[in-house]
């Protein structure tokens, strides 16, 4: 049974029917979100109950938008670890910190969550193809869902970007385009072509589903830290998604009576060269404006002018949270940082958030005492590597060769 109570307009509150094929609210043109009779989960399901569950997007079916029967096009997202980081929260002076590891997903992001659970609803609700601008990983989990169901998919993405993304759509059978510019130049174009073939645009946050993907970041995290939520939470921000989808998941389960407490301080992190929310909630300003000529390397926070960029800002400013803009170099170097002290080769767009945190410490963040949550978002297998020293080649005689690894690795 789906617990759906209908669709709503996250600025004017607008009714919207969910048995349709959904996008902006039709009144004002801003952001929908789907609505759940919550009293009705709260009387169907148990945390016991839940706990014998299997670990996946899909365990806490009751808070998704499936239908009865629905199947879920799945590749077995969700479920991923929440790592505690001891060695990196001492090297930051940090009291508890935590990752919630999301490059253990299919296709090695977390847009594995949100187009899954799009491309599921939107396949149910009618969809014969879909249209994506992407900065990478998106447009590559687009198109691994589109082939999961057997659908065809444009994605556009701008040139430069990472290039297994790229391959990653090919290889799915997506037809592929580059374009110059930015994710905003290719969303003009996937805006005008996606009703000329009759497809559905699945740009970021412009139909309700893909936020209920990204919810289920904030509903695994609600249970693995033991029903409680951390003092502040950070987020690597190019769209938005998670920045307002593990929100709304924790004030679902709060309604609930499953969490209590204030939600954590939200923090956006994005990059210098693109940094149109840090920007805006410096001047105190209602929504983001765009940004002229965006350029990183990590390429999920080249996103100029976020659609959701309102509601971003109003999270931000209603949990007392914040906004830093982090640098190319320091990227790297942060990303270097917590493979060599945890292990994770994570994507540059999340190892921002590691200089975020030493940022934040300079501005006199005390942080002895917090609980602090990073979402990883991706894995950095999917990116170039950051600069790092040539291996030392082994050769000459077998004395030779083992003298020098000797000396190398420092016995
Ligand atoms: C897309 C992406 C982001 C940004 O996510 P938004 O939901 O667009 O803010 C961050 N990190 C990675 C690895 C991404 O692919
Ligand atoms: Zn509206």
């Amino acid at each position: 049974m789906s617990f759906v109570s209908h669709v709503e307009c996250t600025i004017c509150g607008a009714r919207h029917d969910a048995k349709r094929l959904l996008t902006v609210c039709e009144k004002c043109g801003q952001m929908l979100a789907v609505r759940y009779d919550l009293v009705r989960v709260t009387a169907s399901v148990t945390k016991d109950a839940l706990r014998l569950r299997a670990p996946s997007m899909y365990r806490f079916r009751e808070l998704t938008p499936l239908d009865d029967a629905e199947r879920p096009v799945t590749l077995g997202e969700g479920g991923t670890p929440l790592l505690e980081l001891p060695r990196l929260a001492a090297h930051l002076g940090i009291g508890k910190l935590w990752a919630k590891d999301e490059g253990q997903n299919p296709t090695g992001s977390f847009k594995a969550r949100g187009l899954g659970m799009a491309i599921t609803r939107a396949r149910t609700l009618g969809a014969r193809g879909f249209v994506i601008p992407s900065a990478g990983n998106a447009g590559g989990a687009a198109a691994v869902y589109a082939a999961r169901c057997g659908l065809p998919c444009v994605v556009i993405v701008p040139r430069g970007t990472p290039s297994a993304a790229v391959a990653e759509a090919q290889i799915a059978g997506a037809h592929v385009f580059t374009i110059e510019g930015s994710i905003a130049t290719a969303g003009k174009v996937a805006a005008k072509v996606a009703p000329q073939l009759g497809w559905f645009d699945l740009s970021t946050l412009k139909e309700p589903y893909r936020l209920e993907g990204k919810k289920t970041i904030g509903l695994e995290l609600a249970e693995q830290l033991g029903w409680r939520m951390p003092d502040l939470l950070l987020y690597p921000t190019g769209g938005g998604t998670g920045l307002v989808g593990i929100p709304k998941g924790y004030e679902e389960l709060r309604a609930m009576g499953w969490l209590s407490g204030a939600l954590p301080r939200f923090f956006a992190v994005q990059a210098e060269g693109c940094a149109p929310v840090v920007k805006a909630f410096a001047d105190g300003a209602e929504t983001t404006t765009a940004w002229e000529n965006p350029t990183t390397h990590a390429a999920g926070l080249r996103v100029p002018s976020p659609f959701a960029g309102r509601q971003m800002l109003r999270l931000l400013r209603d949990t007392r949270g914040g906004a830093v803009a982090i640098g190319e170099a320091a990227i790297r170097e942060a990303q270097r940082l917590v493979a060599r002290t945890e292990g994770i080769w994570t994507a540059p767009e999340s190892a921002a958030l590691v200089a975020a945190l030493a940022e934040l410490k300079d501005r006199g963040e005390a942080f002895r005492d917090a609980e602090i949550l990073l979402i990883l978002t991706g894995a950095g297998l999917k990116y170039e590597p950051p600069p790092l020293a040539a291996p030392t080649d082994l050769a000459g005689t077998e004395e030779e060769i083992l003298a020098r690894v000797r000396r190398v690795a420092g016995a």
